[in-house]
């Protein structure tokens, strides 16, 4: 599902969105080897659309593998790599991502983020490389990650940055971030959305999904993406937690909900 088609059918506001990443995506931090390859696939047959990795996941191989067994078109899916902390210079940046595209087996990948920013790294060097790399398709979209507002604003300014992957869930203030994103017409992806699995235990959230036949995992997802210019990327091996996760665009949060379910970063502002 896109965040263009998803809003034009299940959403009565008129979000401004950028048409570019599907709303929501398969997380692969810590799958490894055959069972990476196999819930990708999974991933794949359900209907995900949308694949998140990284240099340090270690699974850019398998990632790879699993969307050639999947069957798709290379253009069907939504692929993102993020750069490790160690190549932020813009040879490390250029040496490590041509090593990435061969792991992954791809000429290109539609969305390439600084995966967390250093205090060495120039960030105007890193982002001139990453649209050096845009300018030569190998890299459809631009991105950064664990940018905090400041971080954010000043890669917004340099240049065609499209999100921030930051870890958001209700139990998270990523307000500052949103506010910027939604003034610049930008995405944010939200990382561990689902709390790392703790979020399925949240006993105000399964009340509120009880009202809509949903479970507190599929409340904090329907939340995050409600926001309006959010995509999210919940990680799930077993096939079962795959599909709950996708099945979150036959319901609406009420506003008074939506705002409920707010408070409870205050809550939890020490996590
Ligand atoms: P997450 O998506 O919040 O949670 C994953 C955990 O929740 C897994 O244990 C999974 O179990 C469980 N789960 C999934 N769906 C569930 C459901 N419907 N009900 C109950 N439990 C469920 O955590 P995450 O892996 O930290 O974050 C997601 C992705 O974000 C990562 O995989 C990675 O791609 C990305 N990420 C990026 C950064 C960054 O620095 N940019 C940092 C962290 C993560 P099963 O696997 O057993 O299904």
């Amino acid at each position: 599902m896109w965040l263009s088609e998803y809003n034009n059918i299940t959403m009565k506001h008129d979000y401004k969105v950028l048409d570019i990443i599907p709303v929501i995506g398969l997380g692969t931090w810590e799958m490894n080897g055959r069972d990476c390859i196999n819930s990708v696939v999974k991933a794949l047959d359900s209907g995900y659309r949308h694949i998140d990795t990284a240099q340090i996941y270690g699974n850019e191989k398998e990632v790879g593998r699993a969307i050639s067994e999947s069957g798709l078109k290379r253009e069907d899916i939504f692929l993102t790599t993020k750069i490790a902390t160690v190549n932020l210079t813009s040879a490390r940046i250029k040496q490590s991502f041509s090593e990435s595209l061969e792991r992954l087996t791809t000429g290109y990948v539609d969305l390439l983020l600084i995966h967390w920013p250093t205090a060495a790294m120039n960030l105007e060097e890193c982002l001139s490389t990453m649209f050096e790399l845009k300018e030569n398709g190998t890299v459809n979209n631009v991105g950064v990650s664990n940018f905090d507002p400041i971080l954010f604003i000043k890669s917004i300014s340099l240049g065609p940055v499209i999100t921030n992957q930051v870890k958001f869930t209700p139990y998270h203030d990523e307000f500052k971030n949103m506010k910027i994103a939604k003034e610049h017409n930008k995405i944010i992806t939200a990382y561990s959305p689902l709390g790392r699995g703790g979020i399925a235990k949240d006993i105000f959230l399964e009340r509120i999904g009880s009202k809509y036949g949903k479970t507190a995992s599929q409340v904090s997802l329907r939340w995050l993406i409600q926001q309006g210019n959010v995509s999210v990327i919940p990680k799930a091996n077993n096939e079962a937690h795959q599909k709950e996760n996708l099945d979150i665009f036959d319901f609406e949060l009420s506003d008074e909900d939506m705002s409920d379910i707010r408070q409870l970063s205050k809550k939890h502002a020490w996590q």
